[in-house]
């Protein structure tokens, strides 16, 4: 692999034994650092465990998990492993449900978590020739200013866009030559679709060529659809607050899954009924703690998302383990008569329908006593207007669904641009049942 490849050179190309070293190495720093927050003193404390108890990676499983609520119950600074006064940066959670969460950056945490991020977007062919314009709010969500540092350490010109007015977006695109985007998948698709109404091609109107696509689930065939509607490499990218944000994973131009930066996190999948380790390629919870966080440290860090580690070597030449797209939250998980089922399900099968554009809603509510699941879905500019096509494409809907679901939900085909449009994160469940 050429050297150029790389942005961090030694430790993107570490061995798996260098790899674990560094590990340990930062592991053990890690814990003792954590002994300055109030919050880990008082774990340890608990668990009958101190720093010294950390011998080697497999006694990370001596360490208590951490959870959102932890990070609720110590809201605002409770959790801190250094003095305020060492802080430079709070980024908070909405907190819809109790109170909301606080993560804080040192100055050095800041610069790590630009590398990590520029690390990223160097590894997909972004060069400081490249300009990069960023479609996500810039405020606590942690897309807009994650990306901004990253991108600037990388050397590329950053039209911080921000979220929103997408014709603006358009003109830049056109006006400044953006060659390289950040979006949530369901603004990509939106991006496209006011385009088309402008006239504009983005194959011929721009030089659009790298999409870094994340934050939210999204399915294959969602991500080939960016590609090809918008004439892009479309690279899926994972975060959250709790870990800084952008940059804890992302594929590599192999496009089959994002590594994880082993040098900032070790990742563990757990069943999340028995909290035990599974073997790899077996889906659970995905568990992480921070190696490079001075600020506020997170030991086994349970995010609720549930993913899988992909086994076997990855061509790239890179060690650090991926992880497979995103099947969602747990609390996202919906149980239907019964039946557990995630989003991501009917999203998979209904991007597979090319007649069906990308904005679909699904919605659950009790009717006569019975729950009842209706998925609304817009029509692309593939479907020819015929009453029968239209009767046939319902069925071959309600078909695959069922086959992949288990339960026969209810299907309203509407017209294109008929659902409402988010700026952030799209909003695909609505669960009406939970009135009653
Ligand atoms: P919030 O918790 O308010 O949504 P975050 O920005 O911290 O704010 O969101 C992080 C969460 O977003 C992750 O825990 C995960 O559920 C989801 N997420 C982030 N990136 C991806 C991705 N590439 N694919 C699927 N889900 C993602
Ligand atoms: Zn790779």
């Amino acid at each position: 692999m050429p050297y150029l490849e790389f942005f961090n050179p030694v430790e993107e190309t570490l061995d798996r034994a260098g790899i674990e070293r560094l590990q340990l190495e930062r592991l053990q720093r890690t814990v003792r650092h954590c002994m300055n927050s109030p919050f880990y003193r008082e774990r340890f404390a608990g668990a009958g465990l101190t720093p010294d108890d950390i011998r080697s990676l497999d006694d990370l499983k001596k360490i208590p998990f951490t959870t959102k609520q932890d990070l609720r119950d110590t809201y605002p600074f409770g959790m801190a492993s250094v003095p305020l006064d060492r802080c430079t940066r709070l980024h908070s959670s909405s907190g819809t449900t109790g109170n909301p969460t606080v993560i804080l950056h040192t100055k050095r945490d800041l610069e790590q978590w630009a590398v990590a991020v520029a690390r990223c977007l160097w590894m997909v062919g972004c060069r400081p020739e490249d300009v990069f314009q960023n479609t996500s709010g810039y405020g606590m969500f942690t897309g807009g200013l994650g990306f901004q540092y990253g991108a600037e350490l990388l050397g590329m010109l950053t039209i911080p866009a921000a979220a929103g007015n997408t014709l603006r977006q358009i003109k830049f695109f056109t006006d400044f030559g953006t060659t390289v985007v950040h979006a949530i998948p369901s603004y990509a698709a939106r991006l496209y679709e006011v385009m088309c109404e402008r006239g504009v091609d983005p194959r011929r109107d721009t030089k659009l060529r790298i999409m870094a696509i994340g934050a939210e689930p999204h399915s294959e065939d969602t991500r080939r659809r960016i590609e090809e509607m918008l004439g892009v490499k479309a690279y899926n990218s994972f975060g959250m607050s709790e870990m800084c944000g952008p940059g804890v994973g992302f594929e590599c131009k192999e496009q089959n899954g994002m590594h994880i930066w082993e040098d900032y996190y070790i990742v563990e999948i757990i069943d999340p009924d028995t909290l035990e380790r599974v073997p790899d390629g077996q889906v659970g919870e995905l568990v992480l703690t921070t190696l490079n966080r001075e600020a506020m440290p997170l030991l086994r860090y349970r995010t609720r998302d549930l993913t899988r580690i992909l086994p076997g070597d990855c061509p790239c030449g890179r060690c650090h383990k991926r992880i497979d797209r995103l099947k969602g939250r747990s609390d996202d998980m919906i149980i239907l008569k019964g039946v557990n089922i995630f989003p991501i399900q009917i999203e998979q099968v209904l991007m597979q329908f090319r007649e069906l554009a990308s904005d679909y809603l699904i919605t659950l509510e009790t009717i006569d006593g019975n729950d009842v699941m209706t998925v609304e879905i817009e029509l692309s500019d593939r479907f020819i207007d015929d009453y029968a096509a239209f009767q046939k494409l319902e069925r071959d809907i309600i078909r695959s669904l069922r086959d992949e679901i288990l339960v026969t939900p209810r299907i309203k085909l509407i017209p294109k641009g008929s659902l409402p449009k988010s700026e952030g994160k799209a909003v695909r469940v609505r669960d009406l049942r939970k009135q009653y």
